[in-house]
């Protein structure tokens, strides 16, 4: 099959918005392009040999040429479409196997602050494929695994960090903003953070979350980031076939302390 035809692509690899209203002028605009992506995703999947599809490509983190490998589902009944999860299943043949999200995820991190070797760390989530990858490269990586929760900012972690990392632990903190707020108190001045979370790109409010069930990110998040104490905020949506992040609406979050 043909490669996607990257002159009609925009922003390689990613759009950068700073609002939700940024985002919904892109998307009118865009729509065309959206739905032809889709139906090419669909194709893919639909082409793919004994439930993999595997294409050439450029890691944007092992910086080598390799294959992208991605599981592909039998067809759901409802659509008889294959729906492959291409955000989480799209693995780079590199020793870390690394997902096209942590890969993304690295690339926004190298493009906000880079991982250098005076920094201090702070990951959160379950992010265990990326820690060997940024724990090489800096002075000091700290790890919170279970809810990633951070609150209230003990002193010893008043402004203590360079970066924050969280992977898919947000949309689980049942008291979102007080954890923003923390986040923010425990980066220094000019600290960033990273993060990804479930996100409902259709969302204008961010469902919270309730025991038993974790919430869905909605676009409002920018500005509660914003009301935590953040410089500013933005949302990263990403997809190049060349680097391995196909699927639609793969978003990731960055702000500056
Ligand atoms: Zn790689």
């Amino acid at each position: 099959m043909r490669r996607f035809d990257v002159e009609t692509s925009f922003h390689f690899p990613y759009a950068t918005f700073a609002s939700a209203a940024a985002f919904a002028e892109f998307s009118g605009d865009s729509q065309r392009l959206f739905d032809a992506r889709y139906a090419y995703e669909v194709a893919l999947a639909r082409a793919a040999r004994e439930n993999s599809h595997i294409s050439p490509g450029t890691c944007g983190i092992c910086l080598s040429q390799t294959t992208f490998s991605t599981i592909i589902p039998d067809a759901a009944p409802h659509t008889e479409n294959p729906e492959p999860n291409w955000r989480e299943e799209q693995v780079c043949a590199c020793p870390e196997r690394l997902n096209a999200r942590f890969r993304a995820m690295l690339q926004v991190i190298d493009a906000e602050s880079g991982l250098l070797p005076w920094m201090r760390v702070l990951v959160l989530g379950a992010s265990q494929a990326i820690e060997q990858h940024i724990d090489v490269r800096v002075a000091a990586m700290i790890t919170r695994r279970r809810s990633g929760r951070l609150q209230p900012a003990t002193e010893r972690e008043e402004a203590a960090y360079h970066l924050i990392v969280s992977s898919e632990h947000l949309h689980a903190e049942p008291m979102l903003q007080k954890t923003l707020q923390s986040m923010h108190a425990a980066l220094m001045p000019g600290g960033k953070l990273v993060f990804t979370a479930p996100f409902d790109a259709r969302a204008t409010e961010t469902r919270p979350s309730r025991p038993g069930a974790p919430g869905v990110l909605g676009w409002d998040i920018l500005d509660r980031i914003e009301r935590a104490g953040f410089d500013s905020a933005a949302a990263h949506l990403f997809w190049s076939e060349e680097f391995g992040y196909l699927g639609p609406f793969n978003l990731i979050f960055s702000a500056s302390a």
